[in-house]
């Protein structure tokens, strides 16, 4: 059996072929393009589906956006892809191909892949969370993935942690993403220094070696900290999964771990892991590697590809 699995981002699309083993035969990435908008976009996700259609036996999806997933249609997306929401993806690919479609939010995805090759294999409850533009989340509970009523648990970057705070794009005020994302750190430091920086430019050393850059670095993991550790008490997970490429940072692990795992924190009962499927993690000691070699291209595109063995979007494909 070979799978189709694309990953559709706001800045690239990234597609593979895997066998049934889940062995990556084929990864290519291309630009996503998205702002011209979802026709631009799913123009090029057909042209994906047409280039294997005949060679593959399901295509797996992989996508940002709050997901229906029985249904592989989007619920909601911002505008990072402009009119997304309302985009029927599977019954635009099922339209014009006969094959098995599922789609499935990218977070939950990801804990899929987690769960099942990475840092949440052998745990029943786990946490994932993603720092980007904004701030992701998937629930695993009771060994599956927790969508909630609607499809949309998870979504821990709007859990308000700044009553009357900084004006969110969900409407609300004071959401955990306008501190705790890489977003939110990049305006941090414009704000406090003057200095336009990007998230990965932050960590230079000449940057981070910088004292007022280092503070506000240090305030804004207090700011991360402090949602993980809400999340704790609420779900009493194994593990929490930190995924979103600013978490390449080693620093910005070791610091999460050990705020979490301190005095102040009366119940730290999780570990603190790095997004990675090729990892071990040990209470208290963390890992990191394999997200810079060459394997992070083969771990990311896990996600997408587990989508389809996901035991929610496997319904009337695989059984
Ligand atoms: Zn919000």
């Amino acid at each position: 059996m070979k799978i189709l699995a694309i990953d559709i981002g706001g800045t690239a699309i990234k597609y593979g072929i895997t066998d049934e083993n889940f062995n990556v035969c084929e990864f290519y990435e291309i630009p996503s393009e998205a702002k011209l908008g979802r026709d631009h976009l799913m123009l090029k996700v057909l042209s994906i589906v047409g280039t294997y259609y005949g060679g593959v036996d399901c295509v797996g999806i992989s996508t940002a956006g709050q997901v229906n997933s029985e249904e592989g249609r989007i619920i909601f997306a911002n505008e990072s892809i402009p009119h997304y929401t309302g985009t029927e993806i599977k019954k635009m690919i099922t339209e014009k191909y006969d094959i098995p479609v599922v789609v499935e939010n990218d977070v939950n995805s990801a804990a899929t892949a987690e769960a099942m090759f990475g840092s949440g294999k052998g745990s029943n409850d786990f946490l994932c969370l993603t720092y980007g533009t904004g701030v992701g989340g998937a629930v695993w509970l009771g060994g599956k993935l927790y969508t909630g009523h609607d499809f949309s648990a998870g979504e821990f970057g709007h859990i308000v942690t700044h009553t009357g705070g900084l004006r969110c794009n969900c409407g609300n005020n004071g959401c955990y993403e306008m501190y705790a994302s890489t977003s939110a750190l990049v305006r941090m430091v414009r704000e406090g220094t003057g200095k336009e920086l990007t998230g990965r430019e932050i960590f230079e050393p000449q940057n981070f070696h910088n004292t007022a850059i280092r503070a506000i670095i240090d305030n804004w993991i207090d700011e991360i900290v402090g949602g993980l550790s809400t999340l704790i008490f609420i779900f009493n997970p194994a593990v929490i999964i930190l995924g979103g490429g600013i978490m390449n940072e080693d620093y910005i692990i070791s610091e999460i771990d050990k705020r979490i795992h301190s005095k102040d924190i009366k119940k730290p009962c999780s570990k603190i892991a790095q997004e990675c499927s090729e990892r071990h993690i040990l209470p208290r000691k963390i890992s990191i590697s394999c997200r810079k070699t060459k394997k992070h291209f083969r771990t990311r595109a896990f996600p997408f590809l587990l989508c389809a063995r996901n035991g929610r979007c496997s319904r009337g494909i695989f059984q």
